[in-house]
């Protein structure tokens, strides 16, 4: 297993920086920063993650629900490399629930965003993929494309009576999604 990098902590410029778009997927660069994703994603709780998050200022997100201690009711599903992933919203309906973030740590909030969702992007083996997703799964994928775009879940907080220390947060919820 490579090196495991250091998350990215919320104050880290490159969690404020535009992703550059990945031009050349095959090329020994590119499939190293998804190895190193990979291996990171791992070693966390996290359910998904952003290549800002180790600092690589690129467009490349993995999405892995699966249940952890931090996401008890997470679906379980393989990890998905995205590149260049893009994304519209069906309905126009949007809902809050609870997000944290590896970058954030320690706290935890209740966000809204798009219950379902059309995605596109282009997968480690260069092939372009189209799905649509929902609930959970869709919240990470809009979670991590906002890390691609310089943003973090607390920009998109409505009031900041909906942000809860991590502590606070376990009290009452035993068996929420995020
Ligand atoms: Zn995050």
């Amino acid at each position: 297993m490579a090196n495991i990098p250091e998350i990215a902590q919320l104050g880290a410029a490159v969690l404020r920086l535009r992703a550059q778009v990945i031009t050349d997927i095959q090329c020994a660069e590119t499939q190293r920063i998804i190895e190193t994703m990979l291996d990171t994603l791992a070693t966390t709780q996290g359910v998904g993650i952003a290549a800002p998050q180790i600092s690589v200022s690129k467009r490349i997100i993995i999405i892995a629900s699966r249940p952890t201690p931090r996401y008890p009711s997470a679906p379980l599903m393989e990890p998905a490399v995205m590149i260049n992933p893009a994304f519209e919203a069906l309905p126009d309906t949007m809902e809050k629930d609870w997000e944290g973030c590896l970058s954030v740590p320690g706290i935890r909030a209740l966000v809204p965003r798009y219950k379902e969702i059309r995605i596109n992007y282009t997968n480690q083996q260069g092939i372009v993929v189209e799905a649509g997703l929902e609930g959970f799964v869709a919240r990470i994928f809009q979670h991590e494309f906002d890390h691609l775009e310089g943003k973090v879940y607390l920009d998109r907080v409505e009031d900041n009576r909906d942000i809860f220390a991590e502590s606070e947060y376990f009290k009452i919820s035993s068996s929420s999604m995020g």
